[in-house]
């Protein structure tokens, strides 16, 4: 392909709008331009790169037995009502109103299920793997970053149909396995998380992520023993409280004006480990009292989790007086006003005495309390917040929290699709039963995104073959002036492309300066600059990407070089 010819439009400057490398690369190296907010159009030398990312995925999911679909974008509502999503995903959820209520599918679950209902009757229709390469409508509220959060986005989906759960087991090592060759084919740095299932409904749970200070998750890691989890989940090896050395009887204590725990430990002295503090929310309407250690910072994903919930919020701070019968800072465990508030602690909490915490009596708290003894805590759950620095739970190295980008989440979705839609086969005892599945999703442009910012320097994007949208850029310097280079042009680019070899020749009138920049910056992984004065000694130029490193070689041995560079890069 010839460089004159190819629609890029490169910018040597940064565009204002863009905060983030990816971001920045992807615009001025040309491979997509903004419409609105989170909608981007796909270039030419975008779309090369787009389309490699699909393949790579298409040969894996093909690998482990997927059959590719296509399902429509435009959706009826009515099946959306069926699963209860419509409601569920609120405004994320793109509406049509025109002779009939049409959706723009977020996702794919429901459309899936409809047809496995129509075909699959009995056990020996199982199992089953279905996949697509679609483009979803969500209406993220905060588009940012590019197409790492588009509103319009492609996704591989990929549904499991077994007939046990042993089956949905194995089809979703399947998928794990297939995700972690699709991102080492990628050239990703990546590692895997145990998830929380949150609204999907499921048993078990997995995110690739790819570490990057712009990532919006939040993840522990151990490096020692490769534990790693999104913080929704992620448990330390930190020890519970346990009981203290002076275990006496409880007893009420004046603590005017107190409000927080560090007021508790700053004016009473009292250890951070002993103070319990007291949350209150309003879960599924019902008021909750959540005791935690010290300040420790409950995480209302788990919480959610644990008590099952659909809707979880703070109390206002009026809703604590009514229910506790004091002001905020002196709420507590023992004498709540309302004996029907639910206690529960965080596990640390589990067999804790000299505990401090509020006497429901504004201005009091309660020193000596023994959780046990003098409270009616019985639910204890993992509701905390891991912090940098504690002890991993597998191996007490002490553990990273890191900001990471999701590129890829596989859960096991169990019944809950089937059910809703009464998706059902007849097992071998001819008794029917909900199709047992599993939901696989990869960001398509997240992959191109996560890749460019692990691997670009300050003149550009550094592309490794299996992604980049060409594989050679061959540069002709001083064209006009120079047959020879002309005429070698010409001759390496049909010599390369007959070896089904990618090159972009950059023919283009310009000066040198300009066609190294270019280059550098659509950072293709190897440039052969032919220029006249190597030329006429009978060699050629390579630099090499990556590395940087330059080198001249005779020109009789430049296919043979690039041959081998590529089959190693
Ligand atoms: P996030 O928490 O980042 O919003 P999600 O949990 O909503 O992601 P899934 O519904 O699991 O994502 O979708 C599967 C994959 O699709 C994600 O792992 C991610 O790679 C990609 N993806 C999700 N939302 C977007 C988006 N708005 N733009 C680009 N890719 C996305
Ligand atoms: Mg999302």
């Amino acid at each position: 392909m010839r460089q004159s010819q190819l629609f890029t439009p490169t910018l040597k400057e940064i565009p204002n709008e863009a905060q983030i490398p990816s971001h920045q690369l992807m615009l001025r190296a040309g491979l997509i331009r903004p419409l609105a907010a989170g909608i981007y159009s796909f270039l030419p030398l975008g779309l090369r790169v787009k389309q490699k990312v699909e393949q790579i995925i298409r040969e894996e999911m093909n690998a482990i037995g997927g059959q590719e679909f296509l399902l429509p974008a435009l959706n009826p509502k009515s099946i959306w009502e069926e699963t209860g999503r419509v409601e569920a995903m609120g405004d994320v959820m793109f509406h049509i109103k025109n002779r009939e209520e049409l959706v723009l599918a977020p996702t794919h679950e429901e459309i899936i299920t409809f047809h496995a209902r129509q075909h699959i009757k009995s056990y020996r229709d199982l199992p089953q793997i279905w996949y697509q390469i679609q483009t979803k409508f969500r209406n993220e509220p905060r588009p940012k970053s590019g197409v790492l959060r588009g509103r319009q986005f492609t996704m591989k989906d990929a549904y499991s149909m077994d007939s046990t759960t042993e089956g949905l087991d194995e089809s979703y090592d399947k998928h794990e396995s297939a995700y972690r060759k699709i991102y080492t084919r990628s050239g990703l740095n990546f590692f895997v998380v145990g998830a929380s299932s949150g609204a999907m409904g499921g048993s078990a749970s997995q995110e690739f992520m790819t570490e990057s200070p712009f990532g919006e998750d939040t993840c522990a890691v151990c490096e020692n023993c490769g534990y790693a989890a999104n913080i929704e989940v992620a448990t330390s090896g930190i020890k519970a409280v346990g009981k203290s050395d002076t275990n006496g009887e409880m007893e009420k204590f004046e603590t005017p004006g107190t409000r927080t725990i560090d007021d508790l430990i700053n004016k009473f002295g009292i250890d951070e480990e002993r103070c319990a503090k007291s949350v209150m929310y309003i879960i599924d309407s019902k008021p909750v009292l959540i005791l935690m250690r010290g300040n420790d910072e409950l995480n209302e994903e788990k919480l959610t989790n644990a008590l099952k919930a659909t809707s979880i919020r703070p109390a206002e701070s009026s809703e604590l007086s009514q229910y506790s019968g004091a002001e905020p800072g002196s709420v507590g465990p023992v004498n709540l006003a309302d004996k029907n508030v639910r206690i529960i602690a965080d596990d640390l909490l589990k067999g804790a005495g000299g505990m401090v915490s509020g006497a429901n009596h504004t201005g009091f708290h309660f020193k000596n309390i023994d959780l046990q003894r003098d409270t009616d805590v019985t639910e204890f759950f993992d509701l905390r917040t891991v912090l940098a620095g504690e002890p991993c739970p597998k191996c007490s190295t002490p553990l990273r929290v890191v900001n990471a980008i999701e590129v890829g989440h596989i859960f096991k979705l169990g019944t809950k699709y089937s059910k809703a839609l009464n998706a059902t086969f007849l097992n071998a005892e001819g008794e029917e039963h909900p199709i047992i599945m599993g939901s696989y999703g990869i960001g398509v442009e997240r992959i191109m995104a996560c890749f460019i910012e692990q691997n670009h320097d300050e003149k550009g994007i550094q592309w490794s073959a299996a992604l980049a949208p060409f594989q050679v850029h061959l540069l002709g310097l001083g064209l006009k002036k120079s047959e020879n280079v002309r005429n070698t042009c010409e001759k390496i680019h049909d010599e390369l492309t007959a070896l089904k070899i990618e090159v972009l020749y950059d023919d283009r009138d310009e000066m040198p300066g300009m066609k190294f920049n270019d280059a550098d910056l659509l950072g293709f992984p190897l440039q052969i600059i032919v220029g006249d004065k190597n030329l006429s000694n009978g060699n050629i130029e390579l630099k090499f990407r990556k590395s940087g490193e330059r080198t001249i070689i005779p020109a009789e041995n430049l296919l043979k070089t690039v041959q081998e560079f590529l089959q190693n890069a």
